[in-house]
């Protein structure tokens, strides 16, 4: 479907849940998420539902993502009945890979093509603080289960926050020298969590600078794609906040508790919980067209409007 913009609107995020295991300091509170009840958050069978409207009005690709979408324990099903959908041709997920190794084969199984996980420091100390909760060798093997379970695709996510992880852009681009990962640098949202001061919010240039051997290979959707030479993966820049890509924004997400965002930064929602096939579908139809053209600049002192934490979104 083309929203009134004239847009082309084919890619749904699904957050499924917006608990989490982790506690990264960007994108949630430390005590975790207010207690929602069962019924305020979206049925298996409602989330399939939306996933055939969707496919209905010309999305072709889904992204699972939360909270951490593999602590939902119907995981699995949800993304094989996804994938069985006429129309859905892309499946994927984006996790912090603690659970992979349990999981990816059944996932790969179930369908989903590909996987990103969210990896920000090689440290085992910053690791430990980022996410308030993690481990590293955790996420290390769960990318280690990635790639035995054979996705097509693997990527790493990496949110680049100065004073925090800009000495590591070297240690951790090198990733992609030997294995056929894509390691993307995301430079950092200012969301509700208020843990970072001005000197976070670092442009992605400041990767360019750091490995000028880099080769720009083109554009992959809204990433700038690099590649170190000999090198079997490549490096994406996404710029969400020195460069928002608004004017070519293919998107919209639906939160766990049933709320379509047309628009990440943006608090304008939808609910679709509770409703009948048909009533769903003109919600659907309604946040599609009415997609918000842009959403204002973003910056350390210009929070988003979006009005929730990213856990509660999906990313
Ligand atoms: N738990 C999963 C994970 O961490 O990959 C999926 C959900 S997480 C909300 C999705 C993505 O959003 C992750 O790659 C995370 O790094 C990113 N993210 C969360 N908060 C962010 C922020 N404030 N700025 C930039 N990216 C953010
Ligand atoms: Fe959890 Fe992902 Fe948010 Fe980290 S970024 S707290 S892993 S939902």
């Amino acid at each position: 479907m083309i929203d009134k913009f004239g847009r082309q609107i084919t890619y749904l995020r699904i957050s499924v849940t917006d608990k989490c295991n982790l506690r990264c300091r960007y994108c949630m509170p430390a005590d975790g998420v207010c207690k929602k009840q069962h019924d305020e958050m979206l049925s298996e069978d409602e989330i399939i539902q939306a996933a055939r409207i969707a496919s209905e009005l010309g999305i072709n690709k889904i992204r699972i993502t939360g909270g951490e979408p593999l602590v939902k324990k119907n995981i699995v099903s949800i993304c094989k009945r996804i994938a069985r959908l006429d129309g859905i041709n892309d499946i994927a997920i984006t996790t912090n890979a603690v659970l992979l190794p349990d999981k990816a084969a059944m996932l790969r199984d179930a369908g989903v093509r590909r996987v990103n996980i969210s990896l920000d420091t090689l440290d085992e100390k910053k690791y430990a603080d980022i996410t308030r909760l993690g481990r590293l060798e955790d996420a290390l093997r769960g990318i280690d289960a990635a790639l035995d379970a054979g996705f097509e695709k693997i990527k790493i996510n990496t949110v680049l926050i100065g004073g925090f992880n800009d000495d590591e852009i070297e240690r951790l681009a090198a990733l992609t020298l030997d294995k056929d990962i894509d390691l993307r640098f995301i430079e950092l949202m200012p969301m509700l969590t208020d843990e970072f001061d001005a000197k976070a919010f670092v442009k992605n240039d400041i990767v360019l600078d750091k490995l000028p051997e880099l080769s720009f290979e083109g554009m992959e959707g809204v990433s700038r794609m690099y590649r170190l030479p000999h090198a079997k993966g490549r490096i994406g820049l996404i710029s969400p906040v020195s460069c928002a890509f608004c004017a070519e924004c293919n998107r919209i997400r639906l939160t766990a508790d049933g709320k379509l965002k047309p628009c990440l930064h943006s608090k304008e929602e939808i609910s679709i919980k509770g409703l009948s096939y048909d009533e769903m579908k003109s919600r659907f139809i309604k946040a599609i067209f009415d997609k918000p053209e842009n959403h204002k600049e973003l910056s350390a002192e210009s929070i988003s409007d979006a009005d929730r934490n990213m856990n509660q979104i999906g990313g």
